[in-house]
């Protein structure tokens, strides 16, 4: 935009009526740009303010300038005050309560491109001045500096590692810098990171690394990232990118720099004044001090003493350590920390929250234990996408494809792109050459994807975690079964292949009565088995009179499992408690095959 006081160009500036102080949200949004854009202008200002932050009429008047816009005082405003309505009150009182709070970073990319490197020279060039000399300690998480603003890394780069927390149900990273070394530009490992960070919804700032090398070609890691459909802003997109050396040290303040910039459009926000909630990082059991779980907090505050439930261990604090080696009373949002007090190890990805009481930590155990039983199989199948397709409750297939030969995906891509209805979109999370490996299984299992494999095979340990989590994948050979399949799942009618397997008989002698109107039938096992989870179905005279879930065996005055037959049992089912003698319990299974 033109300066009109620089007189080089002749240009109208349109109106613009700005209150005495005015957010950056609002100011931007009064102008019809984008946060980040206003963000920016006030940072080449010198003044680093986020999307909530105040400013006053003068500084918002130089800022709207560059946008084409003369600003006026409320009072210089003939309109009757509608132009100066300030931004919407926070309607609930909670809301007042939420502050900004650090972002929370990873760094992604291919192997040998810098990572390590990168978040060491961070780390050592932003050591907040108070702890500057005090001893690092690894704890798998740490926090800058920069300029007065905190920015938590996680120490732990790849995108295994971030998608396996997300396949645990964990969403940490606000932000992920994606490294690309200069001298070797895009490499297999960048596309499947640009892809798990896509997946997530997470927003990327690029670092073109090794830019002290003497081959550092920037321009061809940028013409190969849009080959990727990541349009850096350097050519007119919207991902910033921004050119370094880890190793000299250049260009790594624009990268913070720039984290800050869409951290601070991501308006993240945490209330410390509650019971901290958050999710572990790392465990590890040290010998002397017995379980020790770096938290990084997500909510709340963390204080010494408290009662907590991290995954389905109950605990209380007994220290705070923080990533420089200091004794911490407290911990507030964002903030990595070393917990020492569990009484077993958790694991990476489980969840912390703070309890006010023990009794309250006991229900909130119940609670953890209850969501970590719901999350065992969180992938989703072909036929459960076609049923929830059917019942409105998904509106995207998520598809994770790997094929033999690159011709493969090509011809995959754009035969099931075609499949997307206007309800339905078909979304390739990941596409590439080679055999379907463990870290495709986690983005699958992170975002409900189907795993499709054309002529690829999954790894033993890929095919371990499917099972484990229940993600389907799906083998082909030919392009228009897999075209079929996925067709009939967007129009909601791959029906699932169940059958209907019998597994044992009981015939009632005896039929007795138990309190409430409940009765038990005194049952010997003809054949098979009777088990617990399996459905009973009453059989009288060939007729079936009833069919519901076993409640309950029992062998003489004990709760047993299961049944074999020839011996004897007493038999409860769901809903059901007219038995007569001579009836035929038949106990059957519904199970879903191919
Ligand atoms: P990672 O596998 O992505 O974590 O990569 P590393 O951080 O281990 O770096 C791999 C190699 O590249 C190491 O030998 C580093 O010293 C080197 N390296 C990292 N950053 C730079 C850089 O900016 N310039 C140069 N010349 N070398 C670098």
């Amino acid at each position: 935009m033109v300066d009109q006081q620089t007189g080089t160009r002749k240009v109208t500036l349109r109106a613009l009526h700005i209150p005495e102080a005015v957010t950056v949200g609002a100011l931007a949004e009064r102008m019809h740009v984008e946060p980040v854009a206003v963000i920016k202008q006030l940072m080449r200002a010198g003044i680093f303010a986020n999307i909530n932050q105040v400013v006053d009429f003068e500084t918002a008047a130089v800022t709207a300038r560059t946008f084409g816009f003369a600003a006026r005082r409320p009072e210089e405003s003939k309109s009757n005050g509608a132009a100066v309505a300030e931004a919407p009150q926070a309607a609930a009182e909670d809301l007042a309560k939420l502050k900004e709070r650090p972002p929370v970073v990873t760094i992604l990319g291919h192997v040998d491109h810098g990572k390590t490197t990168l978040l060491d020279a961070i780390r050592k060039a932003n050591v907040a001045a108070k702890e500057a000399g005090g001893i690092t300690q690894h704890i798998g998480a740490y926090q800058v500096d920069y300029k007065g603003h905190p920015i938590t890394f996680l120490d732990t780069p790849g995108h295994e590692a971030f998608t396996a927390m997300r396949a645990r149900g964990a969403q940490v990273t606000d932000a992920a810098i994606l490294v690309v070394a200069a001298n070797d530009g895009v490499m297999p490992q960048t596309i499947e990171a640009i892809n798990h960070i896509k997946a997530a919804k997470v927003p990327i700032v690029v670092a073109i690394n090794k830019m002290d090398t003497v081959d550092a070609d920037p321009d061809r890691v940028r013409r190969q990232l849009s080959e990727h459909d990541l349009v850096v802003e350097t050519w007119g997109g919207d991902v910033i990118d921004v050119e370094c050396s880890a190793k000299t040290g250049k260009g790594l303040d624009d990268v913070l720099e720039s984290i800050l910039v869409v951290s601070e459009v991501a308006e993240l926000r945490a209330n410390p004044d509650r019971p901290a909630s958050g999710v572990v990082v790392e465990a590890r059991l040290d010998k002397s001090r017995g379980p020790a779980a770096t938290v990084l907090i997500q909510n709340g505050t963390l204080h010494l003493g408290d009662h907590v439930v991290v995954g389905t261990v109950r605990g209380k604090v007994k220290a705070l350590t923080s990533d420089s080696g200091r004794r911490l009373r407290s911990a507030g949002p964002s903030t990595p920390v070393e917990l020492l007090g569990l009484s077993e190890l958790p694991q990476a990805g489980d969840k912390l929250n703070a309890a006010a009481d023990e009794r309250s930590a006991r229900e909130m155990q119940a609670e953890h234990q209850r969501a970590a039983e719901a999350r065992r199989a969180r992938g989703l199948t072909l036929e459960e996408f076609g049923s929830r397709k059917s019942a409105g409750q998904v509106k995207e297939l998520n598809l994770v494809i790997k094929t033999d030969v690159q011709g493969s995906i090509d011809a995959i891509r754009h035969a099931v792109e075609q499949l997307g209805t206007e309800q339905t979109q078909v979304r390739i999370l990941h596409a590439a050459t080679g055999s379907v490996t463990e870290s495709d299984v986690l983005l699958a299992a992170a975002s409900q994807a189907i795993i499709v494999g054309f002529n690829a095979k999954p790894e033993p340990g890929a095919r371990r975690i499917a099972e484990q989590d229940g993600v389907d994948i799906r083998e082909y050979g030919i392009i228009y079964r897999l075209v079929e399949d996925m067709q009939a799942a967007i129009a909601g009618m791959l029906e699932p292949v169940v059958k209907d397997v019998v597994e044992g008989k009981a015939e009632v002698r005896q039929v007795f009565e138990l309190k409430k109107g409940r009765t038990v039938a005194g049952s010997y096992v003809l054949d098979g088995q009777l088990s617990r989870g399996a459905l009973g179905r009453v059989l009288r005279g060939g007729k079936q009179v009833h069919d519901g879930p076993i409640a309950g065996l029992r062998r003489f005055k004990d709760d047993v499992r299961e049944v074999k037959a020839g011996y004897e049992c007493g038999i409860t089912l769901e809903g059901f408690d007219a038995f007569q003698v001579g009836d035929i319990i038949e106990a059957h299974r519904q199970q879903k095959g191919s």
